[in-house]
């Protein structure tokens, strides 16, 4: 089959009759309800550009010769990543990068676990074809992905085997000949329910031991599947209009607590089966976080881009473009943007071929990008918060410039320096609706945290950073010194 379109990413949905709670209330189709049709639309839109631009986003399936989505490509050379890399910009340019779960990223995911599946084949030759079978499968069918990888938040000084009720997370309940039952509940499926599959993984930070193996699973499994629900937060997407919600009413992607209720999960569709260390090692192993990371870094790349963009159009809408504080605060958008950029080209063009064949980036320059973006998109935030002022809270609505008695009124009224109102409270309410509205809170909050939570994983990049060579220059100048200072005594 080859890749979908809008149209046809819609019926399945339809068709697939999720199980999704939302607002107190089972939503009968996601696709039409008020919290959930206008991200759906923006994903069809997504999917569409697929054959809009053919070259940049469709590539020949090596199985079946049919055309399928470039960002399933396994890449075997530079100018394979820097394809894959192109089709990751264009679906964020159609976004601003405000849809973290736009499909390319769990693409990623499935293309490397299934690639450089061997880790899987030491608990069962099987779980490595299944890994493969499941990178085809998502490959010739487009099929839309969420995934959770986290534990409840019940007692985070303890284990899971330890905690008070051992059976709220996610577990192995019984190993069937047919397959597996598994029950209890998993955070946080962004895009739960408005997609074709769940994966679940590990988490890509936290280690588990031994005894935690009955949690440490990995497998995929449709979402409508017996016994699994989504149980989704409120939708910040309030019915509003594109103008007045720019943002929150066309990429509000919802994040879901995920239960599983005896859900029964045939052997085909498991990776990982009760094997804590398997699981520890499923992101780095696989290099899946690698090429995650290349997604990630090279769609915040155009999220900068855009944000930028929106600054230097308020900074000329009223007028500041000339104060020193404020040209500071542009610079400091336009450092992060070049250090991204920076960073990205250094992961492609030190890219190397790893043991399965994949052209892979360079992951010292993607870690570094990875682990500092979540630190400093909140900056931006601030930013864009301190050069709008005012301006972020004097923002009408649309109607009130359509209503008799104010439109004018505040049309003139709110006028900007080249602009008039009705043009600057657009942008501005674009600019409100990246960082203050619910919608822009959840951005900054899903940029902290949805790889991993920063501390931890800033932890692990100082414990495997190579620190030999600094502290190695540091004494041989010490050393140096010390023989200088002798020559001199002696002298
Ligand atoms: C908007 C959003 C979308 C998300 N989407 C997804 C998704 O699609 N799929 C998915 O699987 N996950 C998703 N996540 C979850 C994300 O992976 C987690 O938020 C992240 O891994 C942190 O884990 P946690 O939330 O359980 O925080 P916790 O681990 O509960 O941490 C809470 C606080 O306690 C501190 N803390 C806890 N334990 C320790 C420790 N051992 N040492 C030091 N400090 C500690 C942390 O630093 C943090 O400040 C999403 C999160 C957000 C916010």
């Amino acid at each position: 089959m080859p890749a979908k379109t809008g149209r046809e990413y819609i019926e399945r949905l339809k068709k697939s009759q999720n199980n999704i709670f939302l607002h107190g209330e089972k939503v009968e189709d996601v696709t039409e309800h008020p919290g959930l049709k206008g991200v759906v639309k923006s994903m069809a839109s997504l999917y569409d550009l697929q054959y809009e631009k053919p070259n940049k986003m469709l590539y020949t399936s090596p199985s079946t010769g049919q055309k399928v989505g470039m960002t399933f490509l396994q890449p075997k050379t530079i100018e394979d990543l820097q394809k894959r890399r192109e089709a990751i910009q264009e679906w964020a340019r159609m976004t601003g990068g405000m849809m973290g779960r736009s499909p390319d990223y769990l693409n990623a995911e499935v293309m490397a676990m299934g690639i450089a599946n061997d880790l899987f084949a030491e608990e069962d030759k099987r779980f490595a074809e299944n890994a493969y079978n499941y990178y085809e499968f998502a490959r010739e069918h487009d099929i839309s992905l969420t995934h959770t990888l986290i534990h409840p938040q019940v007692n985070r000084s303890k284990a899971q085997h330890e905690q008070k009720d051992a059976n709220v997370a996610l577990h192995l309940v019984e190993k069937r000949e047919d397959g597996i039952i598994v029950d209890g509940i998993r955070l946080l499926a962004t895009q739960g329910g408005i997609t074709d599959e769940i994966l679940v993984f590990p988490s890509t930070v936290k280690k588990e031991g031994e005894k935690d193996d009955p949690y440490s699973l990995a497998f995929a499994i449709p979402n409508n599947t017996e016994g699994l629900k989504f149980i989704s937060r409120e939708s910040f997407d309030y019915g509003k209009n594109s103008w007045d919600h720019p943002l929150s009413s066309r990429f509000e992607e919802g994040d879901a607590i995920v239960s599983f209720e005896n859900v029964f999960v045939p052997w085909e569709r498991v990776f990982v089966c009760g094997n804590s260390s398997v699981c520890n090692r499923t992101f780095r192993e696989t290099n899946a976080v690698i090429h995650m990371s290349h997604q990630v870094v090279s769609k915040n790349i155009v999220k900068t881009e855009f944000l930028l963009g929106v600054a230097l159009r308020m900074m000329d809408a009223i007028g500041i473009d000339g104060f020193q504080h404020v040209k500071d605060k542009g610079t400091e958008i336009i450092l992060v943007l070049e250090t991204m950029r920076s960073h990205l080209f250094r992961a492609e063009q030190n890219a190397k071929l790893d043991k399965w064949g994949t052209m892979t980036p360079d992951y010292n320059a993607l870690d570094a990008a990875r682990t500092w973006y979540p630190r400093i998109y909140p900056r931006l935030v601030e930013i864009l918060r301190v050069l709008g002022a005012s301006g972020l809270m004097g923002i009408p609505t649309e109607a009130d410039f359509h209503n008799e008695e104010i439109g004018e009124l505040i049309h003139r009224g709110l006028q900007g320096k080249n602009v008039e109102g009705y043009e600057r409270v657009q942008l501005f309410r674009l600019a409100w609706d990246m960082t203050m509205s619910a919608f822009g809170s959840r951005q900054m909050h899903y940029e902290y945290y949805f790889f991993g939570d920063p501390v931890r994983m800033g932890m692990s990049y100082f414990d495997q950073y190579n620190k030999e060579t600094y502290t190695g220059y540091v004494d041989e100048f010490l050393k140096k010194a010390k023989a200088d200072a002798l020559h001199y005594t002696n002298v």
